[in-house]
């Protein structure tokens, strides 16, 4: 499926064979979950993607071609980051998800809303074995952003997550493993996914005007509303962290500085690390990590994008693609 332009539909299309370079896997696509990421390149909200373009980095795929370690017939995982330069100042301190020449997957290089992908073999891990495919492939950015995210929260037990989709469902249930509360904010009478966030297992779930019933430690925001940062920082208490998980967001309004003085921090998450996949893709059978998953056939990758923008996604939107 390729993206010609920003703001217009998907093409159906019959592309070349990608072919791997040196230090790439060939893989046989399976599922490729889709991201609000993937929304925000398709509604022209990020500047600069390769056009035309394949969407989507959370692949899970068999190697069946190309060099690497991983060997032939290998089940894999591809997430957003795709290649780091290693040189940078950035690379050289452990940060490579800051890299100034980083190349993402669906932006920069092509992504999974194939039958076929190229990736760079040291940006692939192995998944967690007795996760079927569709399930396996959000832990690939909504897991692994959602993890980074959680980290940055720090030792909060009370935690916050504004917007309860894919990132947010996973979440609860590490921040749960690890003996956290968790708050869960949905879209104001969306009474639905307020129950699917106390089903996930939030401690109290609400809307998004509403004030928690105990002050939090830190919030997450997954959704990606400006205004929603304010909302969280009047949540959190003295000390309190408020994590934007997203990598676009509609305008912060002004607020008054008493809103963040206590110590407060605000702060976003920037993409991943590899270190960041390795912890997380550990973790995910500990908790156990499940995710709930709606699918679509390939072809249906436009629907699938419209149901995200318009919230009719309860978990994670996954392509599945049957291959020959
Ligand atoms: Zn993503
Ligand atoms: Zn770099």
């Amino acid at each position: 499926m390729v993206l010609d332009a920003p703001r217009t539909p998907l093409r159906e299309a019959e592309l070349p064979d990608p072919v791997p370079a040196s230090g790439e896997v060939l893989l046989r696509v399976r599922a490729c979950s889709v991201c609000r990421t993937d929304l925000h390149v398709a509604d022209g909200e990020l500047a600069r993607p390769k056009l035309p373009l394949v969407l989507g980095h959370q692949i899970v795929g068999a190697i069946v071609g190309g060099a690497g370690h991983l060997g032939e017939g290998t089940r894999v995982g591809v997430p957003w980051l795709g290649w780091t330069c290693g040189e940078c100042g950035y690379c050289r301190r452990g940060r490579e998800n800051l890299c100034l020449r980083a190349r993402f997957t669906g932006y920069d290089v092509d992504g999974g809303f194939a039958e076929l992908a190229v990736a760079d073999a040291r940006y692939c891990f192995p998944l967690p074995e007795g996760d079927p495919d569709l399930q396996a492939a959000p832990l690939l950015c909504a897991g692994l952003i959602g993890y980074r995210s959680l980290r940055m929260a720090g030792d909060a037990e009370r935690l916050g997550l504004y917007g309860f989709g894919a990132a947010a469902h996973i979440v609860v249930q590490v921040a749960r493993f690890e003996g956290r509360q968790v708050f869960g904010f949905v879209r104001p009478g969306d009474d639905e996914a307020r129950r699917f966030a106390l089903d996930m297992g939030c401690h109290w779930a609400g809307f998004s005007d509403q004030r928690p019933p105990e002050e939090l430690d830190a919030a997450i925001l997954f959704a990606p509303a400006g205004e929603l940062v304010v909302t969280a920082l009047r949540a959190v208490g003295r000390g309190g962290t408020v994590v934007c998980g997203g990598i676009h967001m509609s305008d912060i309004p002004a607020f008054p500085y008493e809103a963040l003085w206590g110590e407060r921090t605000i702060r976003s998450v920037a993409n991943l690390t590899r270190q960041d996949a390795r912890e997380f893709l550990a973790l995910a059978p500990r908790v156990p990590v499940r995710t709930e998953v709606r699918a679509y056939p390939l072809a249906s990758a436009g629907a699938a994008l419209d149901d995200l923008r318009g919230g009719r996604v309860r978990g994670a939107a996954v392509l599945v693609v049957d291959g020959p």
